[in-house]
């Protein structure tokens, strides 16, 4: 007899407690700072090192590198010896730079790319509301800006 006693007295007091929910999508709470959203992607600070794919944990992560016109391959220039007899300078190659391909679809959302990157291209953004009727929508493509391509 004490239970059911002790239910209703639950039951009056929630009724006329507020409620803990929300009427989303109409009502939206704050969404945390280390919320765990879409992951993003800055193409431009990637060096290819591919530490996201290796730990990603569902095989979401494509990283691949951008095809470099021949005018932009690693120059290799024939040492020229200084007029002032100082060392010549050394061959710069061009930088590479990486495509990063993201399947929100695989994606877990643990985050563990993030953590992994060096580079702090990768983070996770608060954006959730990712669902969708056409599999193919859920592929992120990150590429470097124009200008860094080149
Ligand atoms: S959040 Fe996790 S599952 Fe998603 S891409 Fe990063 S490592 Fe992979
Ligand atoms: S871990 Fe970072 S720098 Fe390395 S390939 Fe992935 S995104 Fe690029």
């Amino acid at each position: 007899m004490q239970k059911p006693a002790r239910a209703l007295s639950e039951v009056i007091k929630n009724l006329l407690k507020k409620p803990v929910t929300v009427l989303y999508p109409f009502v939206r709470t704050k969404i945390q700072d280390k919320f765990r959203g879409k992951i993003v992607c800055e193409a431009d600070k990637c060096i290819g090192c591919r530490l996201c794919m290796k730990d990603c944990p569902a095989g979401a992560i494509t990283i691949t590198q951008v095809a470099m016109p021949a005018t932009l391959a690693p120059v290799v220039p024939a040492p020229q010896p200084a007029a002032d007899g100082a060392a010549p300078a050394a061959p710069k190659p061009a930088p590479r730079k990486f495509i990063c391909e993201i399947d929100l679809g695989c994606c877990i959302y643990c985050a563990q790319c993030v953590d992994s990157c060096p580079r702090k291209a990768l983070s996770s953004s608060q954006e959730f509301e990712l669902a969708g009727t056409v599999r193919k929508n859920l592929a992120s493509r990150y590429e470097p800006t124009a200008e860094e391509k080149k």
